[in-house]
């Protein structure tokens, strides 16, 4: 997963790492360190260290195997599958190493935390919240790589093991490393906090992503802000000064605690939207023209800039990094045809959601609006109340037709059938494709949203490539 090393310049010593893991280290092979980690095998290179995790859907004990033939020189494993995989035999007979651990996710963790510790001068910056950590981070390390070094994790590799996998990227020519933090489960935050153990951390917000598995937005308060809980008194803890938990964040926190917002900002002179073109932003007397649009992307430029700040760096990298950013994929994407897409289905939950709507029905536009609006998922008990408000502000929305798409969005029809808001419902996408297909005319604006699983970018294409009926 990670870049390789040269095989004479290991990232770690197996020694090193299981006398710090204090696991048992089988030895068979001449090798002395590891080059890359991974915890699938299709990713290992000559030199991997393999971490075998168990998985919801598989054992990854049972690729050790195919770990050692694509090359890794040792695998992590869990002590009590040693004899059921044959690990033992195995890795002799493959001339591997094994270390051996009581939890391989913890080890993996715990791995990253000691490889960190090689790099003493690095700042680490740890990004959660509900919404915007991947664009808040992009923003982040646009800016602060004007003047500095910076490692980040790529896309949104930010999980319990994604952060560690990313965080043996870092080398010791980077200065700061900017990573976003994203839990799908209690505690993730925590532990993948501690691995990082940040410097700067900030929370972008705190809305109800996720909330099936939380159960209330106090509980996702709590559980966000361990980003906070491993900060020194030197170190900052960046709070969302307009976010309505924004003192509940702050409680309690060690570290100096910094509202962000960008009326906090003396250098910040205003925003104006240029539509889809994005946003002109006023910053110390300067024009900066940021592509990306919506007020939430503002937002997300203002946390970023917040960050920036503290490293620190000068107004010229603010306005070059901000200049810099180009939209990314599925996020307020704009796609130009023979009708415009607005491609925000990367994903949705309910306040990206109405933000999405709010963005579109602020914009002039001189053809119709035509919003295809998708399942928001993984709201548990939330669920139908929150996509029965969402059909509130479709109904008084400034589209011309919905187009709603999925199984929980049903419950949005209502309110459009009440105030005779005209919209069409499927749960097919084909079905959708082929009604948007006939309805869509040159000029429209389509708007995208909608969770990950429901992949709305499938009717890019159909938008975008083809010549559709300009004459309805
Ligand atoms: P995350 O990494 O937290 O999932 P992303 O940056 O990938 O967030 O953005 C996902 C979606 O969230 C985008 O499509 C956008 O609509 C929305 N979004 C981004 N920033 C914010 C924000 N500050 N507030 C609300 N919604 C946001």
């Amino acid at each position: 997963m990670s870049s390789t090393n040269s095989l004479n310049n290991p990232l770690m010593g197996l020694a090193e790492l299981a006398s710090l893991l204090k696991a048992r280290h089988v030895i068979f092979s001449s090798n002395e360190g590891f080059t890359s980690i991974a915890i699938d095998s299709r990713k290992v290179n000559p030199g991997t260290l393999f971490f075998a995790l168990d998985g919801t859907t598989c054992d990854g004990h049972s690729f050790v195997s195919s770990a050692f033939k694509a090359g890794a020189v040792a695998a992590v494993v869990d002590s009590s599958k040693i004899e059921s995989f044959n690990l033992e035999n195995l890795a002799k007979e493959m001339g591997k190493d094994l270390i051996t651990v009581d939890n391989t996710m913890k080890a993996l963790q715990d791995s990253a935390k000691f490889y960190l510790n090689k790099f003493p001068r690095l700042r680490k910056i740890g990004i959660t919240g509900s919404s915007g950590k991947t664009t808040t981070k992009e923003i982040t390390a646009a800016i602060i790589e004007i003047e500095k070094n910076v490692i980040k994790n790529e896309g949104n590799l930010n999980s319990e093991t994604g952060l560690p996998l990313s965080v043996f990227n870092v080398r010791a020519e980077h200065e700061v490393g900017v990573f976003e933090l994203g839990m799908n489960r209690p505690d993730e935050i925590s532990e993948i906090t501690d691995a990082l153990k940040p410097n700067i951390a900030l929370i972008t917000n705190i809305g109800s992503a996720h909330i099936e598995y939380f159960g209330s937005k106090e509980k996702i308060v709590n559980e966000k802000k361990c980003i906070y809980k491993f900060l020194n008194n030197d170190d900052i803890a960046l709070v969302p000064e307009n976010d309505e938990f924004a003192k509940e964040l702050a409680d309690g926190v060690n570290g100096k605690i910094k509202y962000y917002s960008a009326n906090n900002f003396k250098e910040f002179g205003g925003a104006r939207s240029l539509g889809i073109e994005g946003t002109e932003i006023l910053w110390n007397g300067e024009k900066i023209n940021f592509a990306l649009p919506g007020k939430h992307n503002l937002d997300d430029a203002m946390a970023a800039i917040a960050i920036a700040k503290e490293i620190p760096v000068s107004d010229k990298a603010i306005k070059l990094g901000l200049e810099s950013v180009k939209p990314l994929f599925g996020r307020l994407e704009i796609l130009k045809g023979r009708v415009t897409v607005i491609r925000d289905c990367y994903n949705a939950n309910p306040e990206s959601t109405a933000k999405s709507i709010e963005f579109c029905d602020s914009i002039e536009w001189p053809g119709r609006k035509i919003y295809v609006i998708a399942d928001m998922l993984e709201l548990g008990v939330m669920s139908d109340s929150e996509h029965k408000k969402i059909g509130f502000l479709l109904s008084v929305s400034a589209a011309k037709k919905i187009f709603l798409f999925g199984e929980k969005i049903e419950k949005a029809a209502r309110n459009l059938r009440d105030n005779d808001k005209p919209y069409f419902y499927t749960n097919d996408i084909n079905e959708l494709s082929a009604a948007l297909d006939s309805f869509i005319k040159q000029g429209d604006l389509v708007l995208l949203k909608g969770s990950r699983g429901c992949a709305l970018e499938r009717l890019t294409d159909m938008l975008i490539a083809r010549e559709v009926n300009s004459a309805l």
